[in-house]
């Protein structure tokens, strides 16, 4: 509560909860969704729990409209993205976690600016998502990234990164380096085979 006053300009007159109020109804128009301790049990009063981000209009985002993909888009999308998630890696049906296999990715739509009309949204701006990566806590970070911020980075990067970079946009999305997939191989081993590897490791492998 006492960061929403900061945030709308009122810190210091906390009286006025119709200023407040008005603020927090606007922003559930443009689809950012809070529960109080009113619905919620046991919350603490002064807290407000953020439940789904909506439209960021001082990007200019248009407040969502839960619209869904046409069949036809989804499947573009799935296919250009080589039908998986592009945030972890992972495939419709593989698990997450190998001594949970059970539980496994589910893809899903995702959209690149969050907020955006996902109907009227260009495939280029889609993507896919598994059902974790796409859940609102996991949204993309708060503003979206621009070619500038991404190249400073870029130019950073060792060449022998660069080339790889390449060549995960090249296959469209990140392709298991030859370190994850030995790494797969290492999580397989007994604890004390771990443990000699990283020793192995640590001496230089002399
Ligand atoms: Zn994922």
């Amino acid at each position: 509560m006492r960061e929403l006053r900061v945030a709308i300009g009122e810190d210091g007159k906390p009286n006025d909860d119709e200023h407040l109020n008005r603020r927090l109804r606007a922003l559930k128009d443009q689809g950012w969704l809070f529960s109080s301790y009113k619905s919620r049990e046991g919350q603490n009063v002064e807290d407000y729990i953020l439940d789904a981000k909506g439209a960021r209009t001082w990007l200019g985002e248009k407040v969502a409209k839960r619209d869904a993909v046409s069949a036809k888009t989804r499947r573009e999308v799935f296919e250009r993205d080589g039908n998986r998630c592009v945030i972890c890696g992972r495939g419709a049906g593989e698990p997450y976690d190998e001594d949970q296999p059970e539980v496994t990715a589910r893809l899903t739509i995702g959209h690149r600016v969050a907020g955006a009309r996902l109907a009227d949204a260009s495939a280029d701006n889609l993507r896919t998502e598994c059902a974790r990566c796409n859940e609102p806590v996991n949204d993309s970070p708060p503003d979206p990234e621009t070619y500038r911020a991404v190249m400073a980075e870029v130019r950073r990067l060792p060449s022998a990164e660069r080339r790889r970079l390449l060549e995960w946009i090249d296959a469209g999305w990140r392709l298991p380096t030859k370190t994850d997939q030995i790494w797969d191989r290492v999580r397989r081993l007994a604890v004390s085979e771990k443990k000699h590897v990283a020793e192995e490791l640590r001496n230089g492998l002399t």
